[in-house]
């Protein structure tokens, strides 16, 4: 009989479970926070206080593998969203409205999690323990061989770890030596302060809007979107030190030199924001176990314990689901104790993680003061990137191809098929008018006059 332990029960544990309970006899998710059947933030994971969009690439996997769960989540309240009516501005327009391709789910990233808890607790051969914290691997003749948990062993065929960003179990085989990928670091420093407020349709035209960074004149992003509870779930973010605050005047003054005056807006008509909460990201951070030569049978890593990124492209939990896909392939093709699953499968993984860090990373090197192991070609593509993004302005196919790269469904490569090419190029020949006047989205009722920006 196979067995498996998934280490964490957050999204990437939970994913992870899911998708092995089709190929592994008996799976145990061991999660060390006590859980409780709530929509509520938890203590080790902060960072769920803050903006959680779920890319459409992680909730296409969602869906397939929990029939339903879209409709479930929006009857909790969560709000489809899609390019018909989005606000999105960057580097001095907003991206045509239209079709941006499949519509993502906004909601808070507790409510989230709890439906996926509730989904993985109907498996019949996966079992989620709660408060229970995992110490250590253990290994013996060269493989790991289970868990130890208050120095007892949990044997199991497979240990896969997603224990997040700050892995203990990474820490402790890095040390020790058994194994120890190289890692990379990228630093940003990026600063989040977040918080609700009620939803009015009246706002943004009833939709949502997301200010994005515009270098090299700035580096701030605020996002307004629409979450359960018909709350608004604002998120103002700023790198290397530029800090929102935490005041009510500190985030509004922040807001208020955003690239677009809406935020600012907002705040001024409708805040102060209530459940503010903080959270401070150093660097982006990437484990290469693919780089690594002596990997260790029995064990595999995902998630954030992998990569994690910039929070700010939104990309963590779909990369999860994505990597949580290809452990599925390989264990399918090598059975689930096969010595050669770790190196195919951080093969495959490190395939998938490649998009995303190139995304997070790359434009991160935007900012002078960005620190890390840069990429050959960075600057030209950053280059390229920001003449896509004018013409998404413009151009509704471009915004739907950029839209897709951005939601982890098409790889970057397709932003420079000759279709998009060509749109790129002609929006960025030098015309014989001057652009036309950005448009900004309507604060509050039709009648308002809009007093600030
Ligand atoms: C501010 C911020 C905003 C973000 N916004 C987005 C967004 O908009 N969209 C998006 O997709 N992603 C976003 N992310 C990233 C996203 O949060 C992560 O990618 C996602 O949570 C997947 O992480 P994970 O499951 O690998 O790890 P985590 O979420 O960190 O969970 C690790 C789990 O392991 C448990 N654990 C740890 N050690 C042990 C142990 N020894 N024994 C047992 N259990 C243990 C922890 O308690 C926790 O439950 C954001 C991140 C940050 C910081």
């Amino acid at each position: 009989m196979a067995s498996a332990v998934v280490v964490g029960a957050s999204v990437a544990g939970l994913l992870t479970a899911r998708v092995l309970s089709d190929l592994v006899d008996d799976v145990v998710v061991l999660e060390r926070e006590h859980l409780i059947d709530a929509p509520a933030a938890r203590g080790h994971v902060p960072q769920g206080r803050h903006l959680h969009l779920l890319l459409t690439a992680g909730l296409g996997l969602m869906v397939d593998w929990f029939p339903g769960i879209r409709e479930e989540l929006e009857g909790l309240g969560a709000v489809r969203i899609d390019g018909s009516r989005a606000w999105v501005y960057q580097a001095g327009g907003y991206r045509a409205q239209g079709d941006w391709g499949r519509a993502a789910l906004s909601m808070t990233r507790p409510l989230l999690e709890q439906v996926l808890r509730r989904r993985v607790a109907l498996l019949e051969n996966v079992r989620l323990e709660d408060g229970v914290a995992v110490d250590r691997v253990e290994v013996s003749d060269g493989r790991v061989s289970g868990v130890v948990v208050d120095g007892v062993s949990r044997p199991a065929d497979l240990v896969v770890d997603c224990s997040g960003r700050s892995s203990r179990i990474a820490h402790q085989l890095a040390s020790s030596g058994i194994l120890a990928p190289p890692v990379s670091q990228v630093s940003i420093d990026c600063a989040y302060t977040s918080g609700f407020m009620q939803r009015s349709t009246d706002d943004f035209e009833g939709t949502f809007l997301v200010c994005g960074t515009s270098p090299p004149t700035s580096f701030r992003g605020g996002a307004v979107l629409p979450v359960e509870g018909e709350r608004w779930m604002v998120t103002l973010a700023g790198v290397h030190g530029d800090l929102p605050g935490i005041t009510e005047g500190e985030l509004l003054s922040f807001a208020r030199g955003l690239s677009s005056p809406a935020v600012g807006q907002l705040l001024a008509r409708a805040g102060p924001l209530s459940s503010v909460a903080v959270y401070r990201f150093p660097f982006s951070q990437r484990r290469h176990y693919e780089k690594t030569r002596q990997l260790l049978p029995g064990f595999v890593t995902l998630g954030d314990a992998a990569c994690s990124f910039n929070p700010i492209y939104g990309q963590g939990m779909a990369c999860a689901a994505l990597q949580a896909e290809a452990l599925g392939e390989t264990v399918r093709t090598t059975g689930v104790g096969s010595p050669d699953l770790p190196r195919l499968f951080h093969r495959r993984a490190a395939r998938i993680i490649d998009a995303p860090w190139a995304i997070a990373v790359g434009a991160d090197f935007m900012h002078p003061m960005t620190v890390g192991p840069k990429a050959r070609g960075t600057d030209a593509l950053n280059r390229y990137v920001l003449r896509v993004v004018k013409a998404t302005h413009t151009s509704v196919p471009v915004a739907r191809s950029f839209n897709r790269v951005l939601n982890l469904v098409e790889p970057p490569t397709t932003l420079i098929r000759p279709s998009v090419l060509g749109r790129v190029l002609a929006s960025s020949l030098p015309g014989p008018h001057r652009p036309a006047p950005v448009h900004h989205p309507r604060v509050g009722p039709p009648s308002a006059v809009q007093a600030d920006g």
